[in-house]
């Protein structure tokens, strides 16, 4: 094990990361000594979507004090990393290959800048399988990756009082889905977050 235990955590937007980036603020998860929050989201389509995330992550850091990094924005990457999965369901492996995309990144940025373990909120959503992401994690990161449980409560407690622009799908296009429940006047997508 290493002298400290530096963590990247990878955070997909303020509404998911709420909780952990507070437990984190709080040294509420024992054993890290430091620790930045990476917002490294090429999956997110379009770029207005992207950028009012981003907008969001970077107030609620700046909110909290803590550190921040901004990977690249390159669509076109990850849709290579995608290809061929683009109607595969949410959960499968078109997921897993975003995850691992989003991982192998992380892996680089973390080696460049001094830090040796990395974690993630991309399975804290209810639409995500946090197995799933674990898995991802193991198989692209090994012993770099910490699968950390976060607190559940209190995403949901500050999510409830902060105004984060809340996103009404998981980031690519291929999630975006039309609203079964539409009504005139009502907005076009379903909220899943
Ligand atoms: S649904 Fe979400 S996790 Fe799955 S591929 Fe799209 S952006 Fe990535």
């Amino acid at each position: 094990m290493p002298d400290k235990l530096r963590l990247v955590l990878m955070s997909c937007c303020a509404p998911c990361s709420a909780g952990a980036i507070k437990q984190l603020a709080d040294g509420e998860i024992s054993g890290i000594d430091d620790f930045i929050v990476l917002f490294f989201n090429p999956n997110i389509f379009p770029t207005d979507e992207y950028d009012r995330r981003l907008a969001e992550q970077v107030r609620y850091c700046e909110k909290l004090g803590v550190k921040y990094a901004i990977g690249e924005y390159d669509h076109a990457a990850w849709r290579n990393a995608v290809r061929g999965m683009e109607n595969a369901p949410e959960r499968g492996p078109r997921c897993s290959a975003c995850f691992r995309f989003r991982f192998e990144y992380a892996k680089k940025w973390a080696a460049e800048h001094g830090y040796n373990a990395i974690s993630s909120v991309f399975g804290v959503s209810r639409h995500k399988d946090q197995s799933q992401v674990d898995r991802a994690g193991c198989i692209t990161l090994s012993d770099k990756y910490m699968p950390i449980k976060w607190d559940e409560q209190l995403r949901i407690a500050i999510n409830k009082t902060a105004d984060f622009y809340r996103q009404k799908y998981c980031g690519c296009e291929f999630s975006i889905r039309p609203d079964v429940k539409k009504a005139p006047n009502q907005e076009k997508f379903v909220l899943i977050r």
